[in-house]
């Protein structure tokens, strides 16, 4: 190697001993006489001199040098004089006295400055990825996702599991989204489809009797990006074979998780460990969401009853079809400014909420004693003072606190007041964002109905098993059907979902029927898993666990993309290769595919 140490690794121990270096440079400075070079390399950074005195050659190569040159030097650990060592550096005791020095490469200017952690816009930063990946937090972030990969398999594998690799160009599997295709040059019209997720192999697998499977997966979905959506993701798939119920999945995970966090996370705390298990019903109840924050508290209330008769049009209207008045008791909320209050009706008006009331309580003492001109609301001509004091009670609202209602569709308002609560939380620092706050949800439905296609579609995939006391509904009342799915949440992030799965043939071909999937067409598409089901498959449960969700919230980072090297853009295209690209007619040809419409350069959607 051309180096005998790490420019990160050298330390006092090290005092005295020549070493050799390379890497990168990082900062130089000129000090009358002396050059001063920050190397830099994977490990870190080291202080490197040179003296014209003690080394003309390498003080002239170090004068050549600017940022981001490679450069090999020589020389010797030596202390730091005294006063000028740098504490918050791990390797500030010492600095190297180089004796050699030879440039390896030079380096144009960057497009960006590498050693400060200044905001670049992100087109750029995703071109120069390879320059980005230089700058420390996300050199860290990288490093940091292989350690916690390999924690999960050092894990598993203690645990009995075999890391197993299923295809990626495969056959359709359904999570929802839309399927990336691969068009076959071997069978004309015939085209591949790069898995949604591994799961139907999982099952096989299990039927296989491999009985603890596991795999880093790469899993492929078109669908609209967000924060926490790429186009391709990891999961870290797991299977399980004799499963009895839930709570094995979830000691199994929960162990995971907790030891992972100790162990590599050490200064976050965990909110509550055993994590929290909550019914799906009592999730959305309490938070309106099925990825509920548990960091604070600043519960959804449900006004409805309280307000059953009244006088007010809108609440009347909503309350008579269907609807629910929903919202939230903001602690000291009454010294909310008008425009802040205007603010949040707007916030809430993205999620398809018509608007929001407010309802804040003036004055001191109990909330019995509250008086008329007490009660701040723009609607409050319409509410009498028990009505008002009715509501606080539900509420639990004391003096100085303000209601902030919703009147909506269920999906609506627990949508809109979801996300409320969490804007409310950041604004008003109602947490410690250090903290882990992991909890598992179960039993939510089996089915949710669709408008779009008007037909019943799986809340989770076909493959989840019903909960057997609900199957006599199957038929007359879907919607009323639990599963055995479960999800794990952190923070307000979905970390993983999965199920107990379905593993007898005739109920996989009911669940199939439900679905409005006629018996042709499951034989054609799933025949493989019914005809697996015949052959002895054991009872088995599952995950698919987010590996890019849990670095970012471990790494406290706003977006995937921030914990992936290579991401795609919000568009879905990558500006380091320029993919996705045109291909040659040839290639086409080949495929036997034809276009009909290419995008030029200036349509094609840019950036996020
Ligand atoms: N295949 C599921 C998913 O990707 C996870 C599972 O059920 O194991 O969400």
């Amino acid at each position: 190697m051309l180096k005998t140490h790490s420019c990160g690794e050298l330390r006092l121990t090290h005092d005295g001993e020549t070493v050799s270096l390379a890497g990168w440079v990082h900062r130089r400075r000129d000090h009358g006489g002396l050059i001063f070079i920050d190397l830099r390399d994977h490990d870190g950074l080291v202080q490197t001199v040179f003296n014209p005195q003690e080394n003309a050659g390498a003080y002239a190569v170090a004068d050549s040098c600017r940022g981001e040159y490679v450069l090999l030097a020589k020389g010797t650990v030596a202390r730091r004089p005294k006063g000028t060592e740098n504490a918050s550096l791990p390797t500030g005791q010492i600095e190297v006295r180089v004796s050699e020095a030879r440039v390896l490469n030079p380096a144009k200017t960057p497009p960006f400055y590498i050693t400060e952690e200044t905001e670049v816009e992100e087109l750029l930063r995703l071109k120069y990825r390879y320059l980005d990946l230089r700058r420390e937090t996300m050199h860290q972030n990288i490093v940091t996702r292989h350690r916690v990969v390999k924690f999960i398999r050092d894990f598993l594998s203690e645990r009995g599991f075999t890391e197993i690799e299923t295809p990626l160009l495969t056959a359709p599997t359904p999570e929802g989204a839309r399927d990336y295709l691969v068009p076959s040059r071997v069978h004309a019209g015939h085209f591949y489809a790069l898995p949604q997720s591994p799961q139907q192999f999982k099952q096989l697998l299990m039927v296989a009797g491999f009985e603890r499977y596991f795999q880093i997966a790469r899993c492929l979905r078109d669908e609209d990006l967000r924060a926490d959506r790429q186009p391709e993701h990891t999961q870290l798939d797991l299977e399980m074979s004799f499963v009895s119920d839930e709570e094995d999945i979830f000691r199994l995970t929960e162990e995971l998780y907790y030891s992972l966090a100790q162990t590599l996370f050490s200064d976050r705390p965990i909110q509550e460990h055993p994590f929290p298990r909550m019914t799906y019903e009592e999730s959305v109840r309490r938070f309106g969401s099925d990825k509920p924050d548990l960091r604070y508290g600043l519960e959804l209330v449900d006004f409805s009853e309280a307000l059953r008769g009244t006088e007010f049009a809108v609440f009347r209207q909503v309350l008579a079809s269907a609807g629910l008045v929903r919202g939230l008791c903001v602690p000291d909320g009454a010294a909310f400014s008008r425009k802040q209050t205007d603010d949040m009706t707007t916030f809430v008006q993205q999620y398809g909420a018509k608007g929001l009331v407010s309802m804040a309580f003036l004055g001191e003492g109990s909330i019995e004693s509250l008086v008329e001109e007490e009660i701040r609301s723009p609607v409050a001509k319409y509410f009498s003072v028990e009505q008002a004091k009715g509501m606080a009670r539900v509420a639990g609202a004391k003096r100085g606190d303000m209601l902030l209602l919703v009147a909506d569709r269920p999906s609506v308002a627990n949508r809109a007041l979801d996300g409320l609560r969490r804007e409310l939380a950041e604004r008003l620092e109602l947490y410690d964002p250090n903290v882990l706050a992991f909890a598992f949800l179960k039993d939510p439905p089996l089915f949710e109905w669709s408008d779009t296609e008007n037909r019943w579609v799986s809340m989770h995939h076909p493959f989840t098993s019903p909960r057997e006391k609900d199957l006599p509904l199957i038929d007359s009342d879907p919607g009323r059907v639990r599963s055995h799915a479960y999800d794990l949440v952190c923070n307000g992030w979905e970390l993983f979902s999965g199920s107990i799965r379905i593993h007898q043939r005739d109920v996989q071909e009911k669940m199939f029927a439900v679905l409005g999937i006629s018996a042709e067409e499951a034989r054609r598409k799933f025949g493989h898993m019914l005809e697996a089901f015949e052959f002895g498959a054991p009872p088995h449960a599952g995950i698919g666990a987010g590996i890019d969700r849990l670095m970012a919230v471990l790494t406290g980072q706003p977006d995937i993309r921030e914990v992936i090297a290579f991401p795609k853009t919000k568009s879905a295209s990558e500006p380091l290769t320029g993919a996705p690209t045109t291909v040659s007619p040839e290639q086409l040809r080949e495929l036997h595919l034809a276009v009909t419409k290419v995008e030029e350069e200036d349509e094609r959607p840019a950036g996020r």
